[in-house]
């Protein structure tokens, strides 16, 4: 599969923001490099990356799908009262994938886990 340079400057936009941007973001960060690429072609290359484990996608709870560079494999916690996000490694979450994967024989291909709950602020506050 041939690289195009958008697909470059989207994994480098994605890359050094570490965050979670949606595919709105994405298009709206790349247009002042690329004004001549359409929305359409920023999605299709976003679900190309997905699909080749570049770029994880998640529902962070916000009502739009989120993107983020999937080079470092972690995971969150989002409250769903004020939308904070902790962030857990892949160290915490392992040993539970570990022991599904054994007891189910079953391989996880999930590389971007989100738990949603309420946090401690929430649940001490008001
Ligand atoms: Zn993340
Ligand atoms: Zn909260």
């Amino acid at each position: 599969m041939k690289k195009t340079s958008t697909s470059l400057q989207i994994l480098s936009l994605l890359e050094n923001c570490h965050c979670h941007l949606s595919a709105a973001e994405i298009y709206e960060q790349l247009r002042p490099q690329l004004p001549a690429v359409a929305p359409s072609t920023v999605y299709r290359i976003l679900e190309r990356l997905v699909h080749t484990g570049q770029v994880s996608i998640s529902d962070m709870g916000g009502g739009t799908e989120v993107y983020e560079i999937a080079n470092q494999r972690h995971h969150h916690l989002v409250c769903e009262r004020c939308h904070t996000v902790l962030t857990l490694s892949d160290a915490e979450i392992q040993p539970l994938f570990e022991s599904l994967q054994q007891r189910h024989s079953f391989v996880i291909s999930t590389n971007h886990l989100v738990l949603f709950g309420i946090c401690e602020k929430c649940r001490s506050g008001s």
